[in-house]
């Protein structure tokens, strides 16, 4: 943790919003991952649910920039009382990516999301967190039978069209390579042919639950001026988070008050101070940690 009172981190700006992200279940999942950066398990009560109102507002004041992408997550964000709703409401604006572990999508449902999307004319799309392409290895950190109901939703997307993209945290710091392989072949042995745009691979964020479990930063794992890198590209340039209470530079800082940046859209600050040690993260990410990266190197 970073302790020296007068250290002034470098701030990005928010250039362009283009991807707006909505956080919908607070910290509630069903699953309790080991490596959680926001520590979210079952019926966790500690933030509420984001109310249809609180969209619908926010969703009113994005009328101001351009908005190419919405996200839907959580926690687990299909555990909203108003999933169905909000997916029609946020479609009607543009793309919708839903951030899922895909536990809760069976045929029925996968098939109903399917009908959902044809009413409109922008696209629906599922990233599925899912670390790695062995089961053991998957059990290991979501818990034991989380590979087969994972692998289950995935099979039920793709038989209803649905073209998922895998979000792979590496926390064994295997070659990207050696992953892209591993779950292509996955893939590939469901009758999907993957593209790269198919396999999202992130380093790992040591907060929440990875901070307890596995491993911290360490003391000069942090942002400075010496260190920073091309702040532009940076998912906080072109990223707000829509929460309960308030506005966040990014998804990772949901739970971090430093991470808050203003009560609406239209009321918050433009400009982040990389303080938070997750920052450091993503300078070293290959591409954005949160985005979509529809070409390589965004
Ligand atoms: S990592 Fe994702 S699936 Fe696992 S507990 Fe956190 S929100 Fe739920
Ligand atoms: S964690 Fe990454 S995206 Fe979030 S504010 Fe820090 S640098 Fe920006």
């Amino acid at each position: 943790m970073i302790t020296q009172l007068s250290f002034k981190a470098p701030h990005v700006e928010l250039k362009n919003l283009r991807n707006l992200w909505f956080h919908l279940t607070g910290l509630s999942c069903n699953l309790k991952c080991k490596h959680c950066y926001l520590g979210c398990f079952p019926n966790n009560k500690t933030r509420n649910f984001l109310t249809m109102d609180k969209i619908k507002v926010a969703l009113e004041e994005s009328k101001k920039y351009k908005i190419e992408e919405i996200y839907l997550t959580g926690g687990e964000p299909l555990l909203h009382p108003d999933i169905n709703n909000i997916i029609r409401l946020t479609l009607k604006h543009t793309n919708v990516t839903i951030l899922t572990n895909a536990t809760l999508i069976n045929d029925k449902k996968a098939r109903f999301l399917r009908h959902i999307e044809q009413d409109f004319n922008n696209e629906l799309i599922f990233r599925v967190s899912l670390d790695h392409y062995s089961e053991e290895k998957c059990d290991e950190i979501r818990g034991k039978g989380s590979f087969k109901k994972i692998l289950s939703g995935i099979d039920n997307l793709i038989r209803y069209g649905f073209n998922p993209i895998i979000s792979a945290v590496n926390i064994w710091e295997e070659s990207e390579d050696s992953l892209k392989e591993g779950f292509f072949d996955l893939l590939k042995k469901k009758g999907f042919e993957p593209d790269e745009i198919n396999l999202k691979i992130i380093l790992p964020l040591k907060i929440g639950e990875y901070s307890k479990n596995i491993q911290s930063y360490e003391e000069n794992e942090y942002v400075s001026d010496s260190n920073i890198k091309n702040p532009d590209r940076l998912d906080c340039a072109n990223t707000r988070v829509v929460t309960d209470n308030g506005i966040y530079a990014c998804p990772a800082l949901v739970n971090d008050p430093r991470g808050k940046v203003g009560s609406s859209l239209l009321n918050s600050s433009e400009k982040f101070f990389l303080e938070p040690n997750a920052c450091y993260t993503c300078q070293f990410n290959k591409t954005g940690l949160f985005n979509n990266n529809w070409s390589n190197g965004e």
